[in-house]
Formats: C-alpha cells, sequence, structure tokens
C-alpha cells in the first residue's frame, strides 16, 4: 500500500519535476549563449540629486532580450546566473559596458553597477574592476559599486577587505536595498560606506504605514551624522518626492523621474523629463 502510494507520488511529480530541470538546463543554455552573442545590454536610470537639481548619475541594470521569449526580467536570470557560476563573466561584461557607456557621458555624472555577493567570491573582483576603469579611462570616482547586505553576511572578513581594496581604487561602495532582508544597522559600522539606497517597498508603503515611514526617518537620521548619502529608491508620486526631500534624502531614484532605457535613448529621455520640470519651475517642483 505504502509502495503503490510511493509510486503514485512519483509518478505524479516526476513530469514536472523533469519539465522544471529541463526548462532550467535550456535557460542555462540560452543564457550561456547570450553572453556569446551580445543579448545581453544594459540599461540606464536616472539618480537625481536635490542639492543641484540635476541628474547626477546613472544606475545601469541588465537587460536580456531572448530571442523567442522576449525580455526576460533580472530577477529571474540573475539568481540562475548566481547559481551556474556565469555571474562572474556576466558581471565583467555588465561592469564593462557600464563603464564604457559612463566614459561617453559629458556631465561628469556617475554610474552604479550592481555586484552580486557571488562575484566576491572570486579573488580577481579587485583586478576586474580596476581594468574595467582603465580599458573605458573612466575616473575611479565616476563608478558606484552596489552591494546588498548579503556580501557582509558570509565570508564577512574577507568580504569587507574586499571592499577596502575597492574603495582604495578611489570607485564609491553603495548599501543597496537597506532596510530588507537581514538588515542590521551594525552593517553600517563594519564598513564606511558612502551611500545607502532605501529600499523601493519602504517608499511605496510610505504613505499609508507608520513603520515604513519610521524606519525611513530611522536612516536617514543615521546619514547626517555618520555622513552618508542616501538614495531613495522606486520614487514614482510628486507626494512621495517632497515627503522624501523633507525627511533628508539627498537622492532619488524611480519612475517619477525616468525608467531605465537603452544608451541611446538616454538623451531623448532627460530631455523631455527636463522640458516637464522647467515647465513648473523650482518651487513647484519643490526642489529649492
Ligand atoms: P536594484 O539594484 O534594487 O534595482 C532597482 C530596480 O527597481 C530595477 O529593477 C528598476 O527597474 C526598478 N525600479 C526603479 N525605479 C522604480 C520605480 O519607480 N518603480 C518600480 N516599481 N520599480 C522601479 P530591475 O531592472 O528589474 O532589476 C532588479 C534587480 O536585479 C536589481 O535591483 C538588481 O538587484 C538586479 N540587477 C539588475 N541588473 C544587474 C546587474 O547588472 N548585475 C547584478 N548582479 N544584478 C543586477
Ligand atoms: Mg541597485
Ligand atoms: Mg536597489
Ligand atoms: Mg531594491
Amino acid at each position: 500500500e505504502a509502495k503503490r502510494n510511493g509510486r503514485n507520488r512519483y509518478e505524479l511529480f516526476r513530469p514536472e519535476l523533469e519539465a522544471v530541470s529541463r526548462l532550467r538546463r535550456q535557460m542555462e543554455i540560452d543564457l550561456r549563449r547570450a553572453l556569446h552573442r551580445g543579448e545581453l545590454q544594459m540599461h540606464y536610470q536616472p539618480i537625481i540629486e536635490k542639492a543641484g537639481c540635476r541628474i547626477s548619475g546613472y544606475e545601469a541594470l541588465i537587460r536580456w532580450q531572448h530571442p523567442t521569449r522576449g525580455p526576460v526580467p533580472p530577477m529571474e536570470f540573475i539568481p540562475l546566473a548566481e547559481e551556474t557560476g556565469l555571474i562572474h563573466e556576466l558581471g565583467t561584461r555588465a561592469l564593462n559596458l557600464a563603464c564604457q557607456e559612463a566614459a561617453t557621458w559629458t556631465n561628469g555624472e556617475t554610474v552604479a553597477v550592481n555586484l552580486s555577493p557571488v562575484q566576491f567570491k572570486n579573488s580577481e573582483l579587485v583586478k576586474t574592476v580596476a581594468l574595467a576603469l582603465e580599458d573605458a579611462g573612466l575616473p575611479a570616482h565616476r563608478l558606484e559599486l552596489e552591494i546588498t547586505e548579503s556580501v557582509l553576511l558570509a565570508n564577512t572578513e574577507g568580504n569587507i577587505r574586499t571592499l577596502q581594496a575597492l574603495k582604495d581604487l578611489g570607485v564609491r561602495i553603495s548599501l543597496d536595498d537597506f532596510g530588507t532582508g537581514y538588515s542590521s544597522l551594525s552593517y553600517l559600522r563594519s564598513f564606511p560606506f558612502d551611500k545607502i539606497k532605501i529600499d523601493r517597498s519602504f517608499v511605496r508603503d510610505m504613505g499609508e504605514s507608520r513603520e515604513a515611514m519610521a524606519i525611513i526617518r530611522a536612516i536617514t537620521g543615521l546619514s547626517s551624522s555618520l555622513l552618508i548619502e542616501i538614495t531613495a529608491e522606486g520614487v514614482e508620486t510628486e507626494e512621495q518626492f517632497r515627503q522624501l526631500q523633507q525627511e533628508g534624502c539627498s537622492h532619488f531614484q524611480g519612475y517619477l523621474f525616468g525608467r531605465p532605457v537603452a544608451a541611446e535613448h538616454r538623451m531623448q529621455e532627460i530631455g523631455v523629463h527636463e522640458i516637464g520640470l522647467q515647465e513648473r519651475g523650482p518651487q513647484e517642483r519643490g526642489l529649492q
């Protein structure tokens, strides 16, 4: 009886499991091919600086246009790349593309590149970053590297040494998605981050949730004493923008200012946005 149940269960689940693992293997093959055929592209999303009332930089976000599936979201293929080790090649590619692109920007904007915690397992990471800067001819201070708290969870001492070596190159280090995951304020003591990015979920909820607002307040309060810049992610409404300014955020990113776009559309997008802003004047924009 037990045996039959067992077999039934087995027969029930096996085809599904096989389908999942077949799909996963196919995606891995496709991702490998994508790397070699240049199907991976970077898009750039503006980051607004309050003080200067200007675009201070862009976050580089990877995009994969699959030949038959269409666009595959990074939240789907980054984990796959991490599991298969392809993240090292993918990460290097992203870094090189972003640095080369940023080197063509004439207003000294920064480019922010996301690093996976898995990339910290590669002892060549610092060399890879140094080479990307050198090949592109990009001054180190124009590169920001975004990491998440998970980098400080495993191999903490080794990773902090790597972060310090990166900082010694002259690049800036940001703590991304702050407030989510295993968030602990003590991470801020373990390394002198240049910037904290408040996770989009807090910005999204700040209107309705006193807790979200209280966390934003706690983070911005800390920043003034620790001299860390604060970027608010996922700013979608004027009201969020106004409130976040009041709370002391220095930088803003979100659909209100612009979505991530391909490099060739970057100027066009900014133009449209700037016209929108100028029409209303600085007071109404709430920037001064
Ligand atoms: P992230 O680093 O936190 O990037 C911000 C994400 O929020 C991006 O999603 C961006 O498109 C989205 N976003 C920005 N403004 C808004 C907004 O106003 N509303 C909403 N709803 N979303 C907004 P995306 O591009 O899908 O990337 C997701 C995540 O994938 C990134 O989160 C990052 O963790 C990872 N990722 C993206 N590109 C790379 C890369 O080149 N390397 C690595 N290792 N990870 C990457
Ligand atoms: Mg990021
Ligand atoms: Mg983020
Ligand atoms: Mg986020």
